[in-house]
C-alpha cells in the first residue's frame, strides 16, 4: 500500500478517511458521499487544506487554539520532554517535574483558593472527575445523600457518560440512555430565544432563581453541586444577562452546595480575563479546564479544586479515581510553554483592550444585516442569531439549523471557519487575532450572510 501523505490527491485521502475513520458528531454515510475537508497545515490564524485553500480559522479549532498555530517553541519543549521522560504515571505516590510545575502555575493563575489540580485528558473526563469528586466530598463530610448535580438545558460538558449527562443537549440524551441518575437540569439564560417580553435583566434573574427552586424541590440535603459554563459555548455562545451570575452566586452562597465553573472554553483568556469566573465575578469551588490550557497542542484537561474540597478528600483515604494520562509529562510541559507564551505575548490583554474592542465594534455592526436579529460578543466569543423577523426575534419556519447549515457552507466556501448552532453563527478565534484579521473576518462573514440571504430567498425559506 502507498504511504499516506499530504501529497495524495484530496479525493483519495477522502475515500481512505471514509473507509476507516469514524468522525465525532457526524453522519458517517453522508460524509462518505461528500468527502471530508482535509486540513494539512496551519500557521497563526490560518489553516491550509489539501487543495491549497487558505482559511481563516475563526473557531480556533474547537475553541482551543488560543495562542494560534505554529509556535516552534512548543514543538521543541514537547520533543525535549519526549526524550527525557515521555511518560510516567502519577499513581502510586509518584510524581514528576512537569506535573509539579504546571500544578503550581495553575494554582497561581486560578482565582481564590483554587490551589489543587486533578488531571484528565480533556474536558469531558475532567467533568467525570468532578461528578465523583463532589459526591465523594459530601460522603467524606458525613452527608452521603448530597449526590444530585444541577446543570442546565443546552449546556455542554462533554461526551462521556457523565459529561453528556451533565450537558443539556437533547440530541445527546436521546442516544445511549442518558442522563445517568441524579443529574437534573434547569433553564438556560438565553434571553434572545426564550426571554419573550421580559427585559434581559428580568429574564436573567428569573432563570437564576430556577436554581433556588430546584434546590428547594430536591431538598438541600440531596444536592451536591451546580455546574455551569460562565458563557455557554457549544450551546450557541449564550452570553447571559448581567443579572444572571450575581444571582446564581448569591443562591450558591445561601445554600450548602458546591459551585463548579466549567471553564473549558472560557478559560485562558477567551472572555478577556484569564477565566470566565473573573469576568463574571464567580467564586467556584472547582473549575474544569482543558482546551486553552495547552491551546490544543497536546491533550490535557483538569479540575482545579479549592482548599476545602481538596483537603477534605485528601483526609478521606484513597480517592479511587484516575486516568493513565492524568498529568501526562509531555502534555504538562506543552501546557506550561503555552501559558508562558500566552502571558509573554500579552494575549489576554489583546482580547481585553487591543483587538477585542475593535472586533466588538465590527461584530456588533453585523446586527444591521437583514438576516441578523442579534450580534453579541464577550471577549473573543461571539454569536449572530439569524432570523426572518428581527422585531419578533422569530425562528425560521424551516427546521432549526437549516439556515445555519447553509450559512456555514457559505462561510467555508469563502474560506472562513464559523460554526453554526441551530440558526446561530458563532466564532471563537485565536487570541492572537489582529485588526487586519478582524477586517478579513468581517468581510468574509458579510459575504457569507449575503449569499445565505440570497439562497434562502431562492428556496422560499425567508
Ligand atoms: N466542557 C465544555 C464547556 C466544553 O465546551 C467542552 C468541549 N467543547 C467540554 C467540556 C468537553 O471537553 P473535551 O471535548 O475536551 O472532552
Amino acid at each position: 500500500m502507498n504511504m499516506i501523505t499530504n501529497h495524495l490527491p484530496t479525493a483519495e485521502l477522502q475515500a481512505l478517511d471514509s473507509a476507516h475513520h469514524m468522525h465525532p458528531f457526524t453522519a458517517g454515510a453522508e460524509l462518505a458521499r461528500k468527502g471530508a475537508r482535509i486540513i494539512t497545515r496551519a500557521k497563526g490564524v490560518t489553516l491550509t487544506d489539501s487543495d491549497g485553500n487558505q482559511i481563516l480559522d475563526a473557531m480556533a479549532g474547537l475553541w482551543c487554539v488560543n495562542i494560534g498555530y505554529g509556535w516552534d517553541s512548543i514543538a521543541e519543549v514537547a520533543a525535549r520532554q519526549m526524550r527525557e521522560l515521555p511518560y510516567y504515571n502519577t499513581f502510586f505516590q509518584t510524581s514528576h517535574v512537569p506535573v509539579i510545575a504546571l500544578s503550581q502555575k495553575l494554582a497561581e493563575l486560578a482565582p481564590g483558593d483554587l490551589n489543587h489540580v486533578f488531571y484528565a485528558s480533556g474536558g469531558s473526563d475532567a467533568n467525570d472527575t468532578n461528578v465523583r469528586l463532589v459526591r465523594h466530598y459530601w460522603a467524606a463530610k458525613g452527608k452521603p445523600t448530597k449526590k444530585t448535580i444541577i446543570s442546565r438545558m443546552n449546556a455542554y460538558h462533554g461526551s462521556t457518560m457523565a459529561g453528556a449527562s451533565l450537558g443539556g443537549m437533547t440530541g445527546m440524551h436521546a442516544q445511549g440512555g442518558l442522563p445517568i441518575p441524579d443529574i437534573v437540569h434547569i433553564g438556560q439564560p438565553d434571553w434572545y430565544s426564550e426571554g419573550g417580553e421580559m427585559s434581559p435583566e428580568e429574564f436573567g434573574l428569573m432563570r437564576a432563581r430556577e436554581l433556588e427552586a430546584k434546590i428547594a424541590e430536591l431538598g438541600e440535603d440531596n444536592v451536591a453541586a451546580f455546574i455551569a459554563e460562565p458563557i455557554q459555548g457549544a450551546g450557541g455562545v449564550i452570553i447571559p444577562p448581567e443579572s444572571y451570575w450575581p444571582e446564581i452566586q448569591k443562591i450558591c452562597d445561601a445554600h450548602e452546595i458546591l459551585l463548579i465553573a466549567d471553564e473549558v472554553i472560557c478559560g485562558f483568556g477567551r472572555t478577556g480575563k484569564m477565566f470566565g469566573s473573573l469576568t463574571y465575578d464567580i467564586r467556584p469551588h472547582i473549575m474544569t479546564v482543558a482546551k486553552g490550557l495547552s491551546s490544543g497542542y497536546a491533550p490535557i484537561g483538569a479540575s482545579i479544586v479549592c482548599d476545602e474540597v481538596a483537603n477534605t478528600v485528601g483526609e478521606a483515604g484513597d480517592f479511587n479515581h484516575g486516568y493513565t494520562y492524568s498529568g501526562h509529562p509531555v502534555s504538562c510541559a506543552v501546557a506550561l510553554e503555552n501559558l508562558r507564551i500566552l502571558e509573554e505575548k500579552k494575549m489576554v490583554e489583546n482580547v481585553a483592550s487591543v483587538t477585542g474592542p475593535y472586533l466588538k465594534e465590527r461584530w456588533e455592526q453585523l446586527a444591521d444585516h437583514p438576516l441578523v436579529g442579534e450580534a453579541k460578543i464577550k471577549g473573543f466569543m461571539a454569536s449572530l442569531a439569524m432570523t426572518p423577523n428581527k422585531a419578533a426575534r422569530a425562528p425560521f419556519e424551516a427546521p432549526k439549523g437549516t439556515v445555519g447549515l447553509i450559512a456555514r457552507g457559505h462561510c467555508f466556501g469563502g474560506n472562513l471557519i464559523m460554526r453554526h448552532v441551530g440558526d446561530r453563527m458563532i466564532i471563537a478565534p485565536p487570541l492572537i487575532l489582529s485588526r487586519s484579521d478582524v477586517d478579513v473576518l468581517i468581510e468574509r462573514a458579510v459575504k457569507a450572510l449575503d449569499l445565505t440571504l440570497a439562497e434562502i430567498k431562492d428556496k422560499g425559506l425567508y
